[in-house]
């Protein structure tokens, strides 16, 4: 496997579930993207693997067309056949694996949350895999992403390198150690895997409940070179609470363990080209950014600015899934409230209680001119909010890296934060004295309590009225930090290169 290439670039085949704007749930649709591009731009060829799914946004992706080939995938001891789609999504190449099963397992008008999840996702790393085969592709690597494509490792060595799929070596980035993929050992037999070969300790038993078998296990003992997504994550994820019982199998495999932070798509995310704000604006002219927040308040019917202040407007903008601190999302409203501020959160929960608990203190504030909660997923306001916002409020219990203390940051919103993950890898507290000046761009705090939340939100409320100078400095200097992926993308290619270039030997 060892080579010398002529051409510089590497030749990546992403195969995920998600990939942003088509198919998004979270960072992860984001990272797809943001690093698909940042390696194109380098020189490489990336292609992108992804279920083709009925509720994706269609209307981003150019160019779509069926190819006249048919794939023929291994499932449950019968062949499928597969229809697959190309098309351009912000400028990659994407294949769409279309699966005609009975069961329809991308035609249930949501990405995840089915039933069957375990059984939609290993059909695809398999039906994806007999593509690169079928196609004659030979990628120099193959990146997964998450349990829903972790499969793909022991898949490639057991089923695909004896067939000849095997210029390649595996990259997996876990994006979160608390969705593992965990089920019966059977159904890893669906995928054609051989069962008692790889329910072992070391292979792909969980290990907590030693009767089922993790996917997520598997990606990293099977995969050459293993990421996630800040290196503060990887260091938390080696105790036994942020490893979700993983920490013993990242111990054995440490060598090959790395934190690289995410970047952001900073040509997507980009305040002076944005065409979903009314008003584009830069670090060097913030008046736009002030109108975009009159404008916001007027559309939500929140009260406008009076002649004797401008209040501070904080905007949230996340999944409301324990993960992201619920209690101080919600205490950071009331909270907000008392120091005088206006709250926005854009949020919506596939936990049922809590998007009740939410519904119900969106009712309380319907008519209120400081508060509004808007409860849905709607990218385009969201690029408002960033836009609008002065704060902007994120106090996780954990969180592998977040996105959206950058994009707050590239749109002049003050991130606070929790320090945890790749929050405490991007945002420096303005009041810590053991960073220098040009590095500090928010607030944070470490206790994950009411107390915790209200030391820095106090702290940034207080700036924002006391010395309006000041904080108009910090808003210009977190907008010029740079979060793009450039340098990130540099730190994956050295990955890929010791990867290729280690001796040919599994693992
Ligand atoms: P996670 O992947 O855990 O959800 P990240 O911070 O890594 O968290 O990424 C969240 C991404 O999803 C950001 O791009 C954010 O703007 C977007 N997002 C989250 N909730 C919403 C929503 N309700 N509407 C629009 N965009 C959202």
């Amino acid at each position: 496997l060892t080579r010398q290439k002529k051409k510089p670039g590497y030749h990546v085949v992403h195969i995920a579930a998600e990939m942003a704007p088509v198919a998004k749930v979270g960072g992860l649709g984001d990272v797809v993207t943001g690093l698909g591009r940042a390696l194109q731009k380098k020189g490489h060829l990336v292609e992108i693997i992804l279920p083709k799914y009925d509720c994706m946004d269609y209307s981003r992706i150019k160019n779509l067309k069926v190819l006249d080939v048919e794939l023929y995938s291994y499932f449950d001891g019968q062949t499928h056949k597969n229809k697959i789609w190309l098309g351009i999504v912000e400028g990659l190449p994407v294949y769409f694996i279309e699966p005609h099963h009975p069961a329809k397992f991308f035609w249930r008008g949501q990405f995840y949350g089915e039933n069957d999840d375990f059984k939609r996702f290993t059909y695809f790393c398999r039906a994806a895999l007999e593509f690169l085969l079928q196609s004659g592709k030979r990628p120099d690597m193959i990146h997964t992403h998450d349990w829903q494509t972790a499969v793909v490792a022991p898949l490639y060595w057991d089923i695909y390198v004896p067939q000849g799929l095997d210029s390649a070596r595996l990259a997996f980035t876990c994006h979160n150690f608390e969705y593992q993929g965990v089920d019966a050992p059977g159904a890893l037999a669906s995928c054609g895997l051989n069962v008692p070969q790889l329910h072992r300790p070391d292979r792909m038993q969980d290990n907590f409940a030693h009767d089922r078998v993790n996917l997520l296990k598997g990606g990293i003992v099977f995969s050459n070179v293993v990421t996630t997504v800040s290196p503060t994550y990887a260091q938390e994820v080696r105790s036994p609470e942020g490893g979700r019982g993983l920490h013993l199998t990242l111990a054995q495999h440490l060598k090959k363990f790395f934190g690289v932070l995410n970047g952001i798509d900073d040509e997507a995310w980009n305040p002076a080209t944005d065409p979903l704000l009314e008003y584009q604006f830069s670090a060097d002219d913030l008046s736009g950014k002030y109108a975009n927040k009159a404008a916001l308040r007027a559309r939500l019917g929140l009260a406008p600015a009076d002649a004797s202040e401008d209040k501070p407007l904080v905007g949230c903008i996340t999944r409301l899934v324990p993960q992201k601190g619920v209690h101080l999302i919600r205490h950071s409203i009331y909270r907000t409230l008392e120091c005088g501020g206006q709250f926005i959160l854009l949020g919506s929960s596939p936990v049922p209680n809590i998007q009740r608990e939410f519904e119900g203190i969106a009712r309380d504030f319907e008519q209120h001119p400081h508060i509004r909660l808007i409860l849905k997923y709607d990218e385009a306001l969201s690029h408002s909010i960033y836009a609008a916002s002065d704060m902007f409020v994120i106090p996780s219990i954990f969180e592998p890296c977040g996105l959206t203390q950058m994009i707050a940051m590239r749109y002049g919103s003050i991130p606070i934060v929790r320090k945890t993950g790749g929050l405490n890898d991007s945002v420096f507290d303005a009041d810590d004295s053991s960073y220098p000046e040009a590095k500090k761009n928010g607030f944070t705090f470490t206790a994950p309590n009411e107390g915790g939340l209200n030391f820095a939100l106090d702290r940034a409320m207080s700036y924002y009225k006391t010395d309006r100078d000041w904080w108009q400095r910090l808003v210009s200097r977190a907008m010029k930090m740079d979060y793009s992926w450039n340098h990130s993308a540099d730190e994956y290619i050295e990955l890929y290169r010791q990867c290729l270039e280690r001796a040919s030997s599994r693992f």
